[in-house]
């Protein structure tokens, strides 16, 4: 391989908001037939909404006064979906009172102490651990709203379920005709995901993604990767937060979003300065193009 052409690419690639960290990253690129995505600020804009609030019929809450404690504990946590809980009560110029106790459940959701009630908000699966019955009330609801793609949280006030809150986060609007190109250009796209199967599902629909795994930890992506790899694919892997960072290491080249985290792009080959799909296309056709000017 001629080094210089490669310099050339890496050039070009820089120019177009794709930037290549060395020449066997450049190289590597060519060779990749798997991509591996995550969903959540990948595919998805990674800010979600608020969109519905809906109380059981057995709290003593309103949905304002419910969304108003889970907001307050929610205010203590980094995650998005807590950014967009505390967001949706502001837009509802609703108080929030403070909390006496905070404890987060990393992948399962948050606990907290508010006005002398015990709050619990996450997923289905956190809250049956926690003892919480009834849930079966709402889960056709739950299942309508992940149906259209929406992330649904739980929430419990003292033990006993009180209610869903469900929010919104787009695809972005780059995502469905960059996968169609890396189709074309005969690369298998899997997601993979911390959220439900069924959001999960509607979100890989909307983009014709090829396989879709659901309810995912950091390790499990790492894994995925490496098993993909030993029944001989060459992956390439893009995602944009801490807990995509393992699979990004792992993957053949690691691609991140430059709007993620800084430790995704540390932990990766390439970084996608726009954040969007449509990089990854150029990265693959530049590599492509470069190896075969110099054979
Ligand atoms: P991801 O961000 O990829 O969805 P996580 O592993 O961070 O994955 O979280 C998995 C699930 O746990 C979320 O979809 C949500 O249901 C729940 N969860 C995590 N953090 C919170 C939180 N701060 N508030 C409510 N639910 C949460
Ligand atoms: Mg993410």
């Amino acid at each position: 391989a001629t080094p210089m052409s490669i310099m050339v690419g890496v050039g070009r690639g820089a120019k177009e908001g794709v930037l290549i960290k060395n020449a066997e990253v450049l190289e590597t690129m060519e060779k990749i037939d798997t991509l591996i995505v995550d969903k959540t600020g990948t595919l998805t804009e990674g800010r979600p909404r608020l969109t519905e609030i809906e109380i059981s019929s057995n709290t003593p809450f309103n949905a304002d006064q419910l969304l108003a404690v889970c907001a307050a504990v929610e205010s203590y946590s980094e995650h998005p979906l807590a950014a967009a809980i505390v967001n949706g009560a502001k837009e509802k110029k609703l108080q929030l009172s403070s909390v006496e106790r905070f404890d987060s459940i990393t992948g399962g959701g948050v606990v907290g102490t508010v006005e002398g009630h015990s709050i619990l908000i996450g997923n289905e699966h956190l809250l049956r651990e926690k003892g919480i019955a009834n849930i079966e009330s709402m889960s056709d609801r739950a299942v309508e709203l992940q149906n259209q793609g929406r992330t649904v949280m739980f929430a419990g006030v003292d033990g006993t379920f009180a209610g869903l809150i469900a929010v919104s986060d787009p695809v972005k609007q780059t995502s469905a005709a960059a996968i169609k190109q890396l189709h074309e250009l005969n690369i298998k796209v899997a997601m993979l995901t911390g959220d439900n199967e069924r959001t999960a599902k509607a979100v890989a629909d909307q983009l014709s993604i090829d396989e879709v795994e659901a309810g995912v930890s950091p390790e499990d992506k790492h894994d995925r990767v490496k098993q993909l790899q030993s029944s001989g694919a060459i992956v390439a892997m893009a995602g944009d937060g801490i807990n995509d960072a393992p699979a990004l290491a792992q993957a053949n080249v690691g691609i991140a979003m430059g709007t993620g985290t800084d430790v995704a792009i540390e932990s990766a080959g390439v970084t996608l300065v726009k954040g969007d799909l449509n990089g990854i296309v150029k990265a693959i056709k530049l590599s492509r193009d470069t190896m075969s000017n110099i054979r």
